[in-house]
């Protein structure tokens, strides 16, 4: 099988490629590196550096013609996508169209696209599950969410079959601290430079993180499943700030002094994934529990501290 990865130089997408290779998978890479490392492209990948909203990217894609094109190539960073809103949409709409012409040409089988929990904005209820209408709160959930309109539409007008993955907050070896809701990044971050992690609030807000193999897991099924669907792909567990010191605490093997500072305003409470759709619907589960995840994560960014 052939497939594109685009941003594969990226954190999820480097994990994403390596699994696919291990699979027997020939892979092509689309990415600018702008967020992402050359050195994190798997060897037997092939890089093609280039910007997915050019024409070049598109005549890849006819050149290649891959069975499967998984798209991740995207602006991530909330805060970015709050300074420069044009950009943000720029990457994630008109990169996304793009990619979606170029595929749908090259008679890809599959579109599988990353979206984000993002898209759901600031939902009273504490599980959200794909009927919950979409309000994005930042312009990165808005890019996001047009994007995914944009994919049904052309598989409406034009036979694209798709998979759209709404992730929770994924966390893993490689992520860095910029980025979408890194914070076990951000702590590790810190940990590594010896500075003390900040807890906003009281540190009992609780996210749905899942690990990036278990999002790797998810990309995989959606090849062969979830045709036309829209997933979460989450725990559906809820892990506050506090648990994430006390695991990251035990990986370390010594208390980890933290600095407080005010809940940042807008910030949820609690959010986590109604992951149940996509159980059913990719014969997928998140298999890592955070303890182990962590644990994993831990030991690939600090190796030696221990
Ligand atoms: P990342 O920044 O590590 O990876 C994104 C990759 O896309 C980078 O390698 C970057 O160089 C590349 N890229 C960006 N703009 C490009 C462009 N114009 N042309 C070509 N390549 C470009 O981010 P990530 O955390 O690995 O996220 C991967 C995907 O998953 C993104 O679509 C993101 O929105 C989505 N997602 C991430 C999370 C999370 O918690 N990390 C949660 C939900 C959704």
């Amino acid at each position: 099988m052939i497939v594109v990865v685009t941003g594969g130089a990226g954190f999820i997408g480097s994990h994403l490629s390596e699994a696919l290779l291990a699979a027997g998978a020939i892979v092509h890479v689309i990415d600018n590196l702008s967020s992402g490392y050359r050195a994190n492209i798997p060897s037997g990948a092939v890089l093609h550096e280039t910007d997915i909203r050019s024409p070049e990217a598109r005549s890849l894609i006819a050149g290649i013609r891959p069975e499967a094109v998984y798209h991740l190539a995207a602006q991530a960073d909330v805060q970015r996508s709050l300074a420069d809103p044009a950009e943000d949409a720029s990457v994630n709409v008109k990169g996304t169209l793009n990619m979606l012409k170029a595929s749908s040409e090259a008679g890809v089988r599959k579109f599988v696209f990353a979206s984000t929990s993002a898209v759901y904005g600031n939902v009273a209820k504490d599980v959200v599950s794909e009927r919950e209408k979409a309000e994005p709160m930042s312009f990165y959930g808005l890019s996001k969410r047009t994007a995914e309109q944009y994919i049904r539409i052309y598989s409406h007008l034009y036979g694209l079959d798709y998979t759209i993955l709404r992730y929770g907050n994924v966390y893993g070896p490689r992520q860095t601290p910029k980025g979408e809701g890194g914070v076990v990044a951000v702590f590790l971050d810190r940990l590594r430079r010896a500075v003390p992690p900040t807890v906003h609030g009281d540190g009992e807000q609780t996210r749905d993180f899942v690990y990036v193999k278990d999002i790797v897991a998810a990309n995989l099924a959606a090849f062969a499943r979830g045709a036309r669907e829209t997933l979460n792909v989450g725990t559906g567990r809820a892990t506050s700030v506090n648990e994430l010191l006390r695991l990251l605490e035990q990986c370390r093997g010594a208390p980890i002094a933290c600095r407080h500072a005010p809940a940042r305003a807008g910030d949820i409470r609690h959010s986590r994934l109604d992951p149940r759709r996509a159980r059913r619907v990719l014969r997928w589960e998140s298999v890592y529990d955070t303890a182990a995840g962590i644990a994993e994560t831990y030991a690939s960014t600090l190796p030696s501290s221990r």
